[in-house]
This record gives C-alpha cells, sequence and structure tokens, in this order.
C-alpha cells in the first residue's frame, strides 16, 4: 500500500489516477451530450478544483470558456451561518449555461451559497460538476448534476486537494489513515 505523509497525518491511495481519469473522461462526455449545440460558461472554484478543471477541460470538445474564482467564506448572520464571495469573476453570466467545477461537495454549503449567489445574476442555467461528493455529510438539498466519484467521511487529499496547503500535487487520491 503506497503511503504519504503530510505533517501530522498519514494517508493511503484510495483512488488511483487511472480510475480518476476513467470517470473524468465518463463525466465530461455526459456534459458533451447535454450541452451539445450551447456554449457553456465553466467556473472553476479555486484552490483545490485545479486540477480536475485541467482534465475535464481537455475531454469537452463544446465551444466554451473557463474562469476561475475564489470563493472567500465568512460568518455572517444567515440563517446557515455563512456567506459565500465570489472573487475574479469578470464574465457576466446573465443568459449563460454554468457550468460550476469544484472539488469536494461535504455539508453541501458552499455550493448552496454559491449557486444562490450566482442566481442573483441571471444565468439560463447553473449545473454543479463535483469530482468528489461525500453524502452522509450533505447537509442540505443540491443537485449536483455531475460527480465523479462518491466518497464515505473521511478526510482525502491530492489531485488538487490539500491538508493544511500541502499534498495538492499527487496524481492519486489519498484518504487519511492515521493521524501521528
Ligand atoms: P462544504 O461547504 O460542502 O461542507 O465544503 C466543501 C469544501 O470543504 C471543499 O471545497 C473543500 O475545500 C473542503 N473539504 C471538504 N472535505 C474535504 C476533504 O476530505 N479534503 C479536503 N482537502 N478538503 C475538503
Amino acid at each position: 500500500m503506497e503511503t504519504l505523509q503530510v505533517k501530522d497525518k498519514k494517508f493511503a491511495v484510495s483512488i488511483p489516477e487511472a480510475e480518476i481519469l476513467k470517470q473524468v473522461k465518463r463525466v465530461a462526455g455526459e456534459i458533451n451530450r447535454d450541452y451539445d449545440g450551447r456554449e457553456p460558461l465553466f467556473l472553476a472554484v479555486l484552490n483545490g478544483a485545479f486540477i480536475f478543471a485541467a482534465d475535464l477541460m481537455k475531454e469537452v470538445v463544446l465551444p466554451s470558456e473557463i474562469q476561475f474564482i475564489k470563493l472567500a467564506s465568512y460568518e455572517g448572520t444567515t440563517s446557515t451561518g455563512a456567506v459565500t464571495e465570489t472573487i475574479g469573476m469578470t464574465a457576466d453570466i446573465s443568459g449563460r449555461d454554468v457550468v460550476i467545477i469544484e472539488d469536494i461537495v461535504d455539508t453541501g454549503l458552499t455550493m448552496h451559497h454559491l449557486v444562490d449567489s450566482l442566481s442573483a445574476r441571471s444565468p439560463r442555467s447553473i449545473a454543479i460538476c463535483s469530482l468528489l461528493v461525500k453524502p452522509a455529510n450533505l447537509k442540505i438539498d443540491l443537485d449536483i448534476r455531475y460527480k465523479c466519484f462518491e466518497i464515505p467521511n473521511d478526510f482525502i487529499l491530492g489531485y488538487g486537494l490539500d491538508y493544511d496547503g500541502f499534498g495538492r500535487n499527487t496524481r492519486d487520491i489519498y484518504t487519511v489513515v492515521e493521524t501521528v
């Protein structure tokens, strides 16, 4: 078993690169089919989705644009507690078919807030495309149109995802096995 230590945690490979790329290709095929004849605008959420977005876009054959956005979360006074601000989006999304590219949906609150704030800018449609989803942890009803993998509630890293800033630069996805 190939393990990797990042700071105080030990990780083991849980999804090898070949399996990731197979599922990325499958999802890109679904997007190519669903958006045939349209020109979607992809919004990739930094930092975690940068590798997923790159691999996905290589398989998308539609005329399309991509922008990279960052989300700044802070505690607010809404009922769900967090407010998400979108940084770096210069595109006018009104009338556009928007596809959000995300690394992982955990509670779903981040995506819920992002979809809410994008909806106010009159897009034609919004779809979520997430590399990973932890279904057991979802706190709200969220329509995740495209997903590569459903995973258990364990902390993962690699293929763009980090632990405390490190570990994004691996080809495989790793799951935490031990805190040392
Ligand atoms: P949510 O709002 O859905 O609870 O949180 C989603 C965000 O939490 C992701 O974009 C990611 O930054 C972070 N996250 C959730 N689970 C994991 C995980 O297992 N590993 C890493 N590296 N980040 C995670």
